[in-house]
């Protein structure tokens, strides 16, 4: 099981950037997602790599080897409630 201090970690450790606003680099900066939030310049448009749900991923999730928040969840399986 990941804490929410792992989870941050893990999700940093995808980022190449140093002191990066939370809200700029997260498309729900305060929830469990490390997708990158969709703009004019990276429009969500890409279908996710593994369930294959088309408009999932933009360019730089892509480009980070993302996939899908559904398939994240389902992929740590650590989101069961007790
Ligand atoms: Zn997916």
């Amino acid at each position: 099981m990941m804490n929410d201090e792992e989870w941050e970690a893990y999700c940093d450790s995808f980022s190449d950037d140093d002191g990066f606003d939370r809200k700029d680099r997260f498309a729900d900066p305060y929830g469990h997602s490390c997708l990158f939030p969709a703009s004019e310049s990276n429009p969500r448009i890409y279908p996710c790599p593994t369930c294959g749900e088309p408009n999932r991923l933009t360019e730089r999730d892509l480009a980070a080897g993302y996939q899908c928040d559904d398939c994240a969840d389902r992929d740590e399986g650590l989101k069961m409630p007790i």
